[in-house]
């Protein structure tokens, strides 16, 4: 069990890296994205609020966000551990995770960001879009996502670097070694032994 941020650029792999992840230190990965996807899927009224945003590359609204989140934390499954994807993504939602986990006498154990550069970036989404079809994985949204994610999200990487819980680690290259170091350097802030396999 443990409780773990993976952080990074749009385009990064963090939604890849956080399943495996996720799935060895055998807690739930928890996406904001993935839970509006599967909103706007579903036609709620909270997909539909946040598709307004998510479509232009803006966040969604603050209020929406954390009450889906929290929801999400409560449920059986993240009481011991989780690995969050997507979240915090401000200084202000940094704040809003430390009240949901306080309550509950918990706190972010380990940050992990993944570094890659801008031009890999732009070439991972749109390849993304031809494979997938991702309604923000255009080239105006995707400039607009990573303005914001200079902007708003490297301020959060900032916060946890100061608080010395962040992990920095490359983010470039061949999937599974990113996994295998990825998983090496948690294992290791944990302050766990490497396992093998
Ligand atoms: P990416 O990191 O590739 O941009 P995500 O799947 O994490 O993709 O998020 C997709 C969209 O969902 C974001 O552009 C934003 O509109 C919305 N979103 C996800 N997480 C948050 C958050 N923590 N706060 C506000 N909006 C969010």
């Amino acid at each position: 069990m443990a409780r773990l941020i993976i952080m990074g650029p749009p385009g990064s792999g963090k939604g890849t890296q956080a399943e495996f992840l996720a799935r060895h230190f055998a807690v739930p990965a928890i996406s904001t994205g993935d839970l509006f996807r599967a909103h706007v899927r579903d036609g709620t009224a909270l997909g539909t609020e946040a598709g307004r945003y998510m479509d232009h590359g803006e966040f969604v609204p603050d209020h929406v966000t954390t009450a889906m989140l929290r929801e999400r934390l409560e449920a059986d499954d993240a009481g011991a551990g989780f690995l969050l994807d997507g979240y915090p993504r401000t200084v202000a939602q940094i704040q809003a995770l430390d009240d949901v986990l306080g309550s509950r006498n918990q706190a972010v154990e380990v940050v992990l960001a993944l570094a890659v550069s801008d031009d890999e970036l732009l070439e991972r989404m749109l390849q993304r879009a031809r494979e997938q079809g991702r309604s923000d994985d255009t080239a105006p949204v995707i400039q607009r996502r990573l303005e914001l994610y200079r902007e708003q999200t490297q301020p959060v990487i900032a916060a946890y670097t100061q608080r010395g819980i962040l992990l920095r680690i490359d983010g470039s290259g061949d999937k599974d070694a990113i996994t295998a170091t990825a998983i090496a350097a948690v294992e290791e802030a944990l302050g766990r032994p490497a396992r093998g396999g």
